[in-house]
């Protein structure tokens, strides 16, 4: 038997998780990611494959984030044609994630070939279609958390919880048999501990090998705990000034950790009960889908369903789907939370409600995620003196509260913990989803505890054995 692992994206950098495993002429690959950058790369990156999709036996999918699965209308493009095995909730997801993905695909080669058509040159084709997107979404197959399942004849694999989103499950391979079995673990993302709703991410006991994340492979977070609190105080005083407090967040995971805590500090009394609004269709949707997933909660949040809480705050919270009710909150004057995408104000409605409030000192910008560089988001967290929205130029007046202590990646603190714990340690991990410097500081903290790290390049094949 002879088993090799490729790592096709998503090493020495964040996105673009995609990694085969092969096992003599069975191929499994390991996500299908979108590598993230400008458009160039963003093309060129996105639509070369070091493998045939036509000959993929299956694709295992950790979880929904379009780094992991953003690829995969583009995977049955190109001719993949067999199972996508998933969970429940992953797979649920999946359908608004990729058809949003594809719109945003479609809409931004518009854009491009507007520019192409007046400068003369050759009109492109997005990515992928809708319609592509679509043909993925047939492939999906559920399966459940801790059962193990044959992702081809000779490579069985089970879903252990990641802590990281709703659905995300970190997949162990097993390949071979009895004694000659060898196991192949993937962490990628690894969640953390008491993020909201979320079961914390299960321990595996044994691997022989181990792909782990490394996001924060050299970072700390904050306790999530803090979160709550350093919310209710920045609501609090944006109140007391007669302000509006605009949220920028993801539309999956955050949006819904937002939320959760906003309807229990009004529960428990330590916010005034203002008008809320969601303010993102995808968003409204995405809450849709974990109201049906509740299966996959966390105790805690098991516990308050029983008791009737409303923990999205159903009847609490006000969700907008259409741009005109959206738009009727830039007149409305009264002290409000709004929540909008998208995440890093690159687009979407966030940038109508940033405009509306950002050179007004009564009003609060409340970051609750990560930001890349060259980003409206960047520039806010940053404070820049003044920043442009919809080319136009606006003085940032208004207060900024960034905290950091969202996150749903596990931090350097968190990565050694889980590899430790193992009772079997791995005799290869495989750093991988990470920045260089935080890649090699986790490598160099798993060295400093005697286990053997390595950073791969893209498309190197290591063999398993
Ligand atoms: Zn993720
Ligand atoms: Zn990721």
């Amino acid at each position: 038997m002879s088993v090799h692992l490729t790592f096709c994206g998503g090493v020495r950098t964040v996105t673009g998780s995609t990694h085969l495993l092969s096992v003599d002429s069975e191929h499994v690959l390991i996500d299908s990611g979108l590598f993230q950058g400008h458009r160039e790369d963003y093309y060129k990156i996105n639509s070369q494959f070091y493998f045939n999709p036509a000959q993929l036996d299956a694709v295992v999918l950790s979880h929904s984030h379009i780094d992991h699965s953003g690829n995969l209308p583009n995977l049955v493009r190109n001719g993949f044609r067999n199972k996508v095995y998933c969970t429940s909730a992953t797979k649920d997801l999946c359908k608004l994630m990729l058809l949003d993905s594809a719109k945003i695909q479609e809409e931004d080669i518009k854009f491009v070939n507007k520019i192409n058509a007046r400068k003369g040159l050759p009109l492109r084709q997005p990515l992928y279609s809708i319609e592509d997107a679509k043909g993925s979404l047939k492939k999906l197959r559920a399966v459940a958390y801790h059962k193990k399942f044959k992702a081809t004849p000779h490579i069985g694999c089970t879903f252990y919880d990641a802590g990281h989103i709703l659905g995300s499950g970190n997949p162990l391979f097993e390949v071979g048999a009895g004694r000659n079995t060898i196991k192949i673990a993937y962490a990628v993302d690894l969640g953390r501990k008491d993020i909201p709703l979320l079961r914390d991410p299960d321990n595996i006991n044994e691997a022989d090998y181990l792909i782990i994340e490394s996001t924060y492979g050299g970072r700390a977070h904050h306790q999530i705990g803090q979160a709550e609190s350093e919310l209710a105080e920045a609501i609090n005083r944006t109140i007391g000034r007669g302000g509006k407090v605009i949220i920028p967040a993801f539309a999956l995971e955050r949006t819904q950790e937002v939320v959760y805590y906003l309807s229990r500090l009004i529960r428990g009394k330590k916010i005034k009960p203002i008008p809320i609004y969601v303010d993102s269709p995808l968003a409204c949707d995405i809450t849709d889908v974990f109201l049906n997933n509740t299966d996959s909660f966390d105790l805690q949040a098991k516990e308050m369903l029983k008791e009737e809480a409303d923990i999205l705050g159903v009847n609490l919270i006000h969700y907008i789907r259409t741009a005109d009710e959206s738009k009727k909150l830039n007149f409305d004057k009264r002290p409000m939370i709004i929540i909008s995408t998208s995440g890093m104000c690159e687009s979407g409605r966030i940038l109508h409600h940033l405009r509306n409030t950002i050179e007004d000192a009564r009003n609060t910008i409340v970051v609750v995620g990560y930001m890349a560089k060259n980003t409206l988001g960047k520039r806010i967290v940053e404070r820049f003196k003044a920043v442009r929205i919809f080319g136009e130029r606006f003085m940032l007046k208004a207060e900024v509260v960034v905290i950091n202590a969202f996150s749903a990646h596990a931090d350097k603190n968190d990565l050694v913990e889980y590899v430790l714990k193992m009772k079997r340690k791995p005799k290869k991990i495989f750093v991988v989803h990470g920045d260089m410097d935080q890649s090699e500081a986790l490598a160099g903290n798993l060295r400093d505890n005697g286990l053997k790290a390595y950073i791969p390049r893209k498309f190197e094949t290591v063999t398993l054995g």
